[in-house]
């Protein structure tokens, strides 16, 4: 089977690009590369001796969607902007790029008949919790622009679906997505000052950074600092795997990838110090706005409708983190992988 990866070079892209190669896919990757390059894919070719078909493309050109698509079975559709500080101050460019970017996307896919698709949605979408764990039946509500594009996106495919019930959706709710391949040469490169935790404790664990903030101390919970569900990349990409495989039948289905279990920020620094065997200096500092407590998934219908469930604890997020931070300090700019 021939799957089209839109953002294929990205983070959690080139993960799944090793796991769909192993399962002997063909790999089509669609990135313009705005936050990526092609070095991971390389890389990826390296970890499994196959072969990527890249394409520079953009998914607002959607003459460029249509002859790309021929031959294709399926989409995994990862491409986006991913910053919610930055969604708030550059609404239009989210809108833009994710929302619109999708439509066309969606647009030559009608065109060209190819009605499957893996889209990743995110935990984001639930908001503050009501009840925990966050099932797949709890209420949407989102609080900044880059959630709102991923539920603008999630219901426009309900609504695609309940048009024409030929084709097959899976929506996939990533929690908190950690972790890097276990050779350690592929691994999330974040341009710039990290925004998400893991890859900003592992930056002052190699010296990149003085020092963490810890983002409140404060939230009612059991350190008072926020819990999240981490979840290994390497799980996360197997998990699209398996999502294909259930687009064999018409269905339009939003299903959480998580764990289940949720971990304090400093339970993420005691397990990354544990994992690195250096010491992570942090200060506390206030909360950061539109922060919640508490996020966890219930799993179950990940277990149920695609047969996954994690395998990996954050013992093995940090590890795996780590390795590939001290091979690659300056992500896929290093050249010592
Ligand atoms: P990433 O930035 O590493 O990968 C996204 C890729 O999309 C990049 O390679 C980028 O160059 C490409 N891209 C962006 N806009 C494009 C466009 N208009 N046309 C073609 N390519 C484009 O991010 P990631 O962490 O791998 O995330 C993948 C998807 O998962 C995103 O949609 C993100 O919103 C979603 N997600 C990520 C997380 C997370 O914490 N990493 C959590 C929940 C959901
Ligand atoms: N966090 C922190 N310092 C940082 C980045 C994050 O204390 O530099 C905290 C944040 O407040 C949250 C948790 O770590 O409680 C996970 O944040 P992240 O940005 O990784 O993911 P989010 O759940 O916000 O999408």
């Amino acid at each position: 089977m021939d799957i089209f990866l839109t953002g294929g070079a990205g983070y959690i892209g080139s993960h799944t690009c090793v796991e769909l190669l192993n399962a002997g896919y063909n790999v089509t990757v669609y990135d313009n590369l705005s936050n990526s390059s092609q070095e991971s894919l390389k890389r990826v070719e390296k970890i499994t001796s196959k072969k990527i078909r890249f394409i520079r493309g953009d998914i607002k050109d959607e003459q460029k969607l249509i002859s790309s698509l021929s031959g294709m079975d399926a989409v995994i559709h990862f491409a986006g902007l991913k910053a919610v500080g930055e969604s708030v101050l550059k609404p239009l460019e989210y809108y833009d790029n994710n929302t619109a970017g999708t439509i066309t996307l969606l647009k030559a896919m009608q065109k060209k008949e190819v009605k499957k698709i893996v889209f990743s949605s995110s935990a984001t979408v639930y908001g503050e919790p009501l009840f925990l764990p966050l099932t797949e039946e709890h209420p949407l509500r989102v609080t900044n622009p880059y959630g709102q594009t991923k539920l603008m996106i999630e219901e426009i495919l309900r609504d695609l679906y309940k048009s024409d019930d030929s084709w097959a959706i899976s929506i996939l709710r990533y929690f908190n997505p950690v972790g890097a391949h276990k050779s350690g040469i592929i691994g999330e490169d974040p341009q710039g000052v990290p925004n998400n935790l893991m890859p900003f404790i592992s930056q002052v664990a190699v010296g990149k950074r003085d020092e963490l903030n810890v983002f409140g101390d404060d939230y009612d919970t059991p350190d008072g600092t926020g819990v999240r569900d981490y979840i290994h990349v390497v799980d996360l990409a197997k998990a699209h795997v398996k999502a294909l495989q259930i687009l064999d039948k018409p269905k339009c289905e939003a299903i959480n990838i998580g764990t289940g279990n949720g971990y304090s920020v400093l339970e993420m620094v005691k397990a990354f110090e544990r994992a690195s065997g250096k010491k992570i200096a942090y200060k506390i500092m206030p909360r950061r706005d539109g922060d919640i407590a508490t996020c966890y998934a219930k799993a179950q219908k990940a277990k149920e409708m695609l047969g996954w469930t994690a395998q990996k604890g954050i013992e093995e997020m940090c590890e795996d983190t780590w390795r590939w931070q001290i091979n690659n300090p300056d992500g896929y700019k290093s050249t010592n992988a």
